[in-house]
């Protein structure tokens, strides 16, 4: 070619060259560009996607799409079908604040002005004992039980032998660190307001967690509190506690103790259940007629150790996270 060719030819294989290297380019931006729009779009349906409380960091889930469904789900079913299942200690409270631990409900009698130090002394000696116990990831559930039971049993035989009074309880709630988590206010007030029942299962114990809610201003109509109530005599000391115990390892029950409760909710099959433990796991065991479980749990301990098994239970996963933020977006979703 070269010498033989004229001006025009050059001109004309230089403009086809430079076109098709234009088609080459605008195909690679057109691909991109419709690849990016169907990314968009696929993004645009997915609910958990759209809220940006699932970007945090603490939030864990082993398979998001379930948790898509299941969420989606509690949507179609709305504020009618709704039901609330959660655990109290370490749930719907703090863990840690500042990297200060805070109080369990036991916790706020231990170290309150209603026990002695001698008494304080053995119900932290407990403690040191039996939580280690409580969370240990290589004991099974099973294997913790009697351990549990051991230490409820010990640890309310001290509390009767103090013989709490019954009205020193809210001023021990009000001088403790016990806090409910972030967003607690958003919570139970949307929860109240679409009237959505609440059931608080908590192996606390029940006269100190309703002072926490009394004290918060949520503890409303639409909660239900099943915990370890103090039996107190005519001058308000206290002589035992009421029922069946319950502990960290013997939620499974719940529901048939509760039959009456739950047989009036048959038409709320959908529930969200919160807890820490993976003994909070079973408290929606043998409620009748459910239709989507979303499980939430937090895990504030042991982390590393514990995050698969937990991965492996729970639905979502909120790893040190003191907010009921992901809870409160998906109830914005849902009422
Ligand atoms: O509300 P929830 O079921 O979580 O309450 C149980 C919690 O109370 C357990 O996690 C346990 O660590 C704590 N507990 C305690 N002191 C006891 C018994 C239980 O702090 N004597
Ligand atoms: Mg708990």
């Amino acid at each position: 070619i070269g010498r033989g060719m004229d001006r025009a030819a050059v001109v004309k294989v230089g403009a086809a060259a430079s076109a098709s290297v234009c088609a080459l380019f605008g195909g690679v931006a057109l691909a991109q560009y419709i690849v990016a729009k169907k990314k968009r779009a696929g993004k645009k349906t997915r609910i958990i996607e759209m809220m940006p409380q699932f970007e945090k960091s603490t939030v864990h889930m082993k398979d998001p799409e379930r948790v898509e469904q299941i969420i989606c789900g509690l949507i179609k079913g709305g504020a009618t079908k709704l039901q609330i299942i959660t655990d109290f200690d370490m749930t719907l409270s703090k863990f840690q604040v500042n990297g200060k631990r805070c109080p369990t409900c036991h916790n706020i009698i231990d170290y309150s002005q209603l026990v002695t130090d001698e008494c304080r002394q053995k119900l932290v000696q407990l403690k040191n004992q039996y939580y280690p116990i409580e969370i240990d990831p290589q004991l099974t559930m099973e294997e913790k039980y009697p351990f549990m039971v051991e230490w409820y049993f010990k640890s309310h035989s001290l509390l009767v032998e103090q013989r709490l009074q019954k009205n020193k309880l809210p001023e021990a709630v009000r001088e403790s660190d016990a806090a409910l988590r972030d967003g607690y206010e958003q919570f139970f007030e949307r929860l109240q307001h679409h009237n959505v029942p609440v059931f608080i299962f908590s192996a606390g114990l029940g006269d100190v967690l309703e002072e926490i809610l009394r004290l918060a201003g949520v503890y409303l109509p639409n909660i239900k509190v099943v915990s370890n109530f103090m039996d107190f005599d005519d001058n308000g000391v206290i002589r035992g506690f009421k029922g069946e115990l319950i502990h960290v390892y013997n939620k499974h029950d719940g529901a048939l103790r509760n039959t009456e409760y739950f047989k009036q909710l048959k038409e709320n099959c959908n529930i969200v259940l919160m807890g820490d433990s993976l003994g909070d796991l079973s408290m929606a065991d043998g409620v009748p007629n459910v239709e989507n479980l979303l499980k939430i749990g937090f895990l504030n301990d042991k982390v590393e150790e514990c995050l698969d098994k937990y991965l492996d239970n729970y639905d979502i996963v909120l790893v040190r996270d003191e907010t009921l933020e992901v809870p409160n977006a998906i109830l914005q979703k849902v009422l």
